[in-house]
């Protein structure tokens, strides 16, 4: 994570000390920083400045309204999945031609929604989803702006929740079902074909599989342009993984590896050599490599205990608030916000929440910690409060931004009140 340092043995995030967040604002604590932010996006957007371009933020890696803010004043566009987005986005200001609404079970209402405000495009995801949009632009008097979601058939080799382009997954449109509806398009005379879409799934490691959705597209939109249709955009999805390792060497300036699993600006080219070349304009639409190395989780230590040969660090944070090491078995490097030194131990960092599948991290070596101590759970910014939930009776977390000295509450820590409203 950029931005991270120790400095005399304290975690700094940009100019503050993070064991002073953890004091003044309680645990668990969301803390983002405002120019890892604008950094990720700059990396992102100049990857893509050879082609006509626009970025998409997927909001629901995190939907925090000024981070979504900070995200449009930068010139991001959105994808959404749901009206709850697509209103959170437009409270953002995010101009409608820049949202694109994806997701296999959008509801009528919130078609007719979209509708009404004229986004970008839907990323249809089947047959019958685009005959309910015809239907209700129809009945609306509308024209639906449509972009087909693909199925691409590419296996990117991460977790099966997250890949979502392979032809068992949920998602997309098969290749040849997708000829068959461009080659009837004109029966949906209320819906205009202005785009293509293909989401490979999220953590892609390397670039080959966006390459080989390069040549896909291709293949496919010639087809369309064969067919009469002047397509608007080719949406290439998100996905752009991040590295979650583990710093090496915490003391030192290891916390400033590289937030990308890889370059960037490799996804545009291996786009751009096989559709450059068409003029089409491309959309990406990122949201865990733009968010996650921006923001960390602060997690006070509760207890220790050790059982039969196990000790366990047990924490004030848990799947209530992140909870990707539970359902993914993801990595998040664990790091505590003073180091005294001293010897390491090998434990598990738990929560206190009543399920055994609750846990931050299982066998990991960490300083020696004691009663009190702040942790910091790296790599926190994407896919961590949008997935946190009221369960035990959990308030939600605050969530702060830093931005050089200053510190900004973004979201306040729910009451217990907002817990008993109905
Ligand atoms: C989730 C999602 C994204 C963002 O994925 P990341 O891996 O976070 O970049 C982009 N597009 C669609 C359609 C998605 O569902």
């Amino acid at each position: 994570m950029k931005f991270l340092s120790y400095r005399h043995n304290h975690l700094y995030f940009e100019e503050v000390a993070l064991h002073r967040l953890a004091n003044e604002f309680g645990t668990p604590l969301y803390v983002y920083s405002e120019a890892a932010l604008v950094d990720n996006f700059a990396r992102i957007e100049s990857a893509f400045t050879k082609m006509p371009h626009s970025i998409c933020y997927a909001l629901k890696a995190n939907s925090n309204p000024t981070i979504i803010r900070k995200l449009r004043d930068l010139g991001a566009g959105a994808d959404v999945v749901s009206v709850g987005e697509l209103n959170l986005a437009l409270k953002a200001d995010i101009d409608p031609q820049k949202i694109v609404f994806a997701g296999v079970g959008k509801r009528d209402d919130e078609i007719l929604a979209a509708l009404s405000k004229g986004i970008k495009g839907f990323n249809v995801e089947s047959e019958m989803e685009l005959q309910v949009i015809n239907q209700l632009a129809g009945d609306a008097g509308k024209s639906a702006p449509i972009s087909l979601r693909i199925n691409p058939d590419i296996d990117i080799h991460g977790h099966p929740y997250i890949s979502t382009g392979r032809h068992h997954d949920k998602f997309g449109i098969a290749l040849e079902t997708v000829r068959k509806i461009i080659g009837n398009f004109s029966t949906y005379s209320n819906c205009e074909l202005v785009g293509l879409h293909a989401h490979l799934g999220s953590q892609v490691a390397d670039i080959a599989p966006y390459a080989e959705l390069g040549q896909v597209m291709r293949k496919l939109i010639q087809e369309v342009q064969a067919a009469g249709h002047r397509l608007r955009y080719i949406d290439v999805g998100g996905g752009l993984g991040v590295d979650y390792s583990q710093p090496i060497d915490v003391a030192t300036d290891a916390l400033g590896r590289d937030d990308f699993a890889f370059d960037p600006s490799a996804i545009a080219e291996a786009i751009s050599e096989s559709i450059g070349s068409l003029g089409i304009e491309i959309v990406f639409e990122p949201g865990r490599a733009l968010i996650a190395n921006t923001g960390l989780l602060l997690t006070r230590v509760l207890y220790l205990k050790e059982t039969t040969g196990k000790k366990f660090v047990i924490v004030d944070s848990g799947m209530t608030e992140m909870i990707r090491p539970s359902l993914y078995s993801a990595f998040h490097a664990i790091v505590p916000t003073n180091l005294r030194g001293g010897t390491r131990i090998t434990a598990d960092v738990v929560g206190p929440i009543c399920e055994s599948g609750d846990f931050l991290a299982r066998d990991r070596e960490l300083p020696e910690v004691q009663r009190g101590d702040v942790l910091a759970v790296l790599s926190a910014g994407a896919y961590g409060f949008t997935l946190s939930s009221n369960y035990n009776a959990r308030p939600r977390p605050a969530e702060v931004l830093v931005s050089n000295e200053d510190v900004q509450v973004i979201r306040k820590r729910q009451s217990l009140e907002t817990l008993w409203q109905e």
